[in-house]
């Protein structure tokens, strides 16, 4: 097998990936880091993001005010000593982006203008118009390609990760184009490899969220953290999923049902159609349950109304967001409103990362969603994701090239290395089973939409914990058609199952016994939020008979749990 040695090598190559390059990039040239990621950059999914990175630019806003925010709308699971130090980080990587290039959207005036999105009591997402996620991968991905020590490699499938005696030493990574696997050597390593969301059918997600660096980091002895918390964002256009940005009623959209009805006035009378996802996902979801959806081809939906903020404003602010729902719902915004309902958008859980985004492996560093430091604890407030990855990629990069730089490497064992590549080319591209790995997928998916969606039930995930298991058990007995080396999706298809699958046990196993409702985690059964018993971190650990879980308190510095109204 060959080998590549670099000092940090880095698995993802979105905002947070990228972020964290330019970090340790700077730190020192004497640093050789790679960047590896499944497909070209700027095809990340964060290149989808829309609505905006939340900071703190304005006199009248304030940290102390952003943090209490993203503590209330996390429904008190965040750590808040992650949260001040992010909030107070996070202007800077504005500016910072800003000089590399990002073209913010301005008021009059010429200042960084900002919107106002779910759960924030200030309009502080600072926007590009509706593509805020393109332009700052363009500027970050910009700055990387500058410096001379950072090596891309495109196209290229990590696998697993290899840790001796709780020491991360390197990694596994299939050469798409060549077909061949490469072990990778490194003093420290990032992941930085996004979300999961792929398990869902419904899903605002590019088809490559599939977990991938969660999974790995699991099968490697690194826990998961809270993997029940997954959000759901109340407007995925009906059919595909494709996100309408927040920001849409941040520049003041309504919510309608079937009456005809602003139906958000029941449930968040202050905040309205701008209270945070889980609660307007939810109020939709009851909206569509009591039969006040109205009726489509693809079932039930809810009107997302712009055309009161006419044609000027939305073609300034949302111009995206008028052509998608022109080429993908049928409709024009100017004249119609959008078909949308609620679809799987972020994973509030991820590798159970600290403030210095160090796992519990050595040299191990987790960044971006695929991480959870618990900024965003049960729920996630929009805009503060691409903020959460400008500011973790920084910490990653200079706490690996901090660790590169005072450690040395280690031996990658030929062993392992040789059952990884069994394990992948015989066990998996190899198999000669009879079933056939979309099947098991759409299954999954099917699964994961019906059982473990906005609204749960503890006899709906046992169920759905069983069909997930039998789905393992069929995916021993796939077969890949293509045998192909150069470019075998349908292998890649396979492997990103094979995680994803490790993933929806995780989800369901840890969502079972957590018998309350917080955040993005709705129990059917247990209504209320239940600070005594379930004010905790859930971890889950990889063992051969599936997940064991534990449990972490939670860090509180200023605010104390109280309801939670909007
Ligand atoms: C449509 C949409 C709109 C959004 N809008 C906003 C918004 O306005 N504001 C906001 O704050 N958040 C928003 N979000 C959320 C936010 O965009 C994401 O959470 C964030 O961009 C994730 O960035 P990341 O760097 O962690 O991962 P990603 O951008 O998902 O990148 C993952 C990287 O990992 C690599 N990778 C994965 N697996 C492997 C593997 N096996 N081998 C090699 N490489 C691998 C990929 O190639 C990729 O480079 C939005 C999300 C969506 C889907």
């Amino acid at each position: 097998m060959e080998k590549n040695v670099h000092d940090i090598v880095i698995v993802g190559a979105g905002l947070a990936g990228l972020r964290a390059a330019v970090t340790a990039a700077e730190i020192s040239n004497k640093l050789d880091i790679a960047v590896i990621s499944k497909h070209h950059p700027l095809r990340s999914h964060s290149v989808c993001a829309q609505g905006g990175t939340a900071a703190v630019m304005r006199e009248k806003d304030s940290f102390d005010l952003h943090a209490f925010d993203t503590v209330k709308g996390a429904d008190y699971l965040a750590d808040q000593d992650a949260v001040e130090f992010f909030v107070r980080q996070a202007p800077k990587e504005i500016i910072l982006t800003e000089h590399w290039g990002c073209p913010w959207s301005r008021t009059q005036e010429g200042k960084i203008d900002q919107r106002p999105f779910g759960g924030h009591s200030f309009p502080r997402a600072c926007f590009a118009a509706d593509m805020t996620g393109f332009h700052e991968m363009h500027a970050i991905y910009g700055k990387a390609i500058t410096y001379g020590n950072v090596k891309f490699y495109d196209e290229w499938f990590a696998t697993s990760l290899v840790v001796e005696n709780n020491i991360a030493v390197g990694l596994t990574a299939i050469d798409m184009t060549a077909g061949g696997m490469h072990a990778f050597s490194a003093k420290a390593i990032i992941m930085a490899t996004g979300g999961h969301e792929r398990i869902y059918e419904f899903t605002t997600f590019s088809h490559t969220t599939t977990g991938d660096g969660m999974a790995m980091a699991y099968r490697a002895g690194a826990p998961l953290e809270d993997m029940e918390f997954v959000q759901f964002h109340p407007t995925g256009l009906v059919p595909s999923g494709v996100l309408i940005t927040e920001g849409a009623r941040g520049e003041g959209g309504y919510l309608i049902n079937a009456n005809g009805e602003r139906f958000m006035k029941k449930y968040a009378p202050e905040k309205m159609e701008l209270a945070p996802r889980d609660v307007v996902s939810r109020a939709e979801q009851t909206e569509i349950l009591e039969g006040r959806g109205l009726e489509g081809p693809y079932g039930p939906y809810i009107a997302l109304d712009l055309r009161h903020l006419g044609e000027e404003k939305i073609n300034e602010r949302l111009p995206l967001i008028r052509d998608v729902a022109i080429k993908l719902g049928g409709v024009d915004p100017v004249k119609e409103p959008i078909p949308i309902r609620p679809a799987a958008h972020y994973s509030m859980g991820g590798i159970k990362a600290n403030i210095k985004s160090e796992t519990s492996i050595a040299g191990l560093y987790a960044a971006g969603e695929c991480s959870c430091i618990s900024v965003h604890g049960a729920n996630r407030l929009g805009t503060n994701s691409t903020a959460e990855c400008l500011v973790f990629g920084a910490v990653a990069g200079e706490e690996a090239a901090k660790y590169a730089l005072k450690n040395t490497l280690h031996e990658v064992p030929k062993e392992k290395l040789l059952a990884e590549e069994k394990r992948v080319f015989d066990g998996i591209l190899g198999s000669e089973g009879s079933e056939r790995v979309p099947a098991i997928r759409d299954e999954m998916r099917r699964i994961m939409n019906e059982k473990v969606w906005i609204y749960r039930k503890g006899d709906q995930l046992q169920a759905a914990m069983k069909e997930i298991r039998e789905l393992k058990q069929r995916f021993k007995r796939i077969k890949v058609e293509d045998k192909g080396k150069f470019f075998n999706t349908g292998f890649l298809s396979a492997l990103q199952l094979d995680f994803m699958l490790d993933l929806a046990e995780v989800t369901i196993a840890s969502a079972l016994p957590r018998a309350e409702s917080r955040g993005a985690h709705s129990r059917v059964d247990y209504p209320k939020r239940d600070d005594q018993n379930w004010l905790k971190h859930t971890l889950a650990y990889c063992t051969k008979d599936g997940p064991r879980l534990e449990y972490v308190p939670v860090t509180i510095t200023k605010w104390s749990p109280v309801a939670r109204t909007y």
